[in-house]
């Protein structure tokens, strides 16, 4: 209203022609204004991930693809115990997040909110309620019941081991000794948490979302060669190694971006030049 007025003042101060035309109009002006802003569509910066979300959340497709591996998992499993007659000193080792907890509330959190990882990361650990990924907790139960003993290697921090046992307990597969839980120490890197594993164990399968989930060759390789290095362990999945889809995040993604600290519209072009068309 004060600049309303302002402008008033000036306008009969001035006496000016075009003035009194913009005085005459103002009012259509700022409803305009009003309008067109109120119909613009909210955009966030992670409206990318919507469609991968929503296939997460919304795709009986995807709650089959994941039983579908599980029940693969379980036949493999099984058969290995049944050959080797016992399941002493065997056991499996699976990632957590996006292979046994669904963290699908935060993505769509990340939309909604404009927020990115690790913004409001540990406040949705530590609420602990993560529901599971279809299949995971009918194929912890069956290790539990032959014998074969489960280990998680997850690259949550430290700081969210009670949160994320409790998430655990939660859901009807309480972690019974801490060290069945190998949380994040400094890096990301998982190989010597599996060497460990493998001094106490024999190891029949690895179960993630992440290639870095099953071997350090992954892990060091980028772009077109983390593509290659697929090829050649192809016999390996569905065998030792037992991949659930992830379309929301990963380091697939983390691939496209070639430089470090991209700005969002950087990735986004970034994203487009991933794009094979024709
Ligand atoms: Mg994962």
């Amino acid at each position: 209203m004060q600049v309303t007025k302002g402008l008033q003042r000036w306008i009969s101060a001035s006496k000016s022609a075009v003035g009194m035309k913009i005085l005459r109009y103002l009012p259509l002006l700022l409803l305009f204004a009003l309008l067109t802003a109120a119909d613009k569509p909210f955009v966030s910066e992670n409206d990318h991930l919507t469609m991968a979300v929503l296939y997460h959340q919304q795709a009986p497709e995807y709650a089959a693809l994941c039983y579908q591996t599980y029940n693969l998992a379980t036949a493999r499993m099984q058969q290995t115990v049944r050959k080797k007659g016992s399941a002493e000193r065997l056991a499996v080792v699976m990632d957590l997040d996006e292979t046994v907890l669904d963290n699908s509330p935060y993505e769509a959190k990340c939309i909604t909110d404009n927020i990115r990882y690790p913004a409001q990361w540990k406040e949705w650990c530590m609420l602990a309620k993560a529901e599971a990924i279809p299949g995971a907790v009918e194929f912890i139960l069956q290790a539990q019941k032959l014998g074969v003993q489960v280990i998680y290697i997850s690259n949550r921090k430290e700081e969210f081991r009670e949160a994320t046992k409790n998430n655990l307990q939660s859901l009807g597969i309480p972690v019974a000794k801490d060290e069945d839980l190998l949380l994040r120490i400094k890096e990301n890197e998982k190989e010597s948490r599996r060497k460990e594993i493998a001094a106490r164990y024999e190891v029949i399968l690895l179960i993630g979302d992440n290639l870095n989930d099953f071997s350090d060759i992954f892990e060091t390789a980028r772009g077109e060669d983390r593509k290659n290095r697929i090829h050649d362990q192809k016999k390996s999945f569905g065998e030792k190694y037992i991949i659930l889809p992830n379309a929301i995040y990963g380091d697939w993604e983390q691939a496209l971006y070639t430089e470090p600290k991209m700005t969002p519209e950087q990735q986004r072009a970034a994203r487009y030049r991933g794009l094979k068309r024709f």
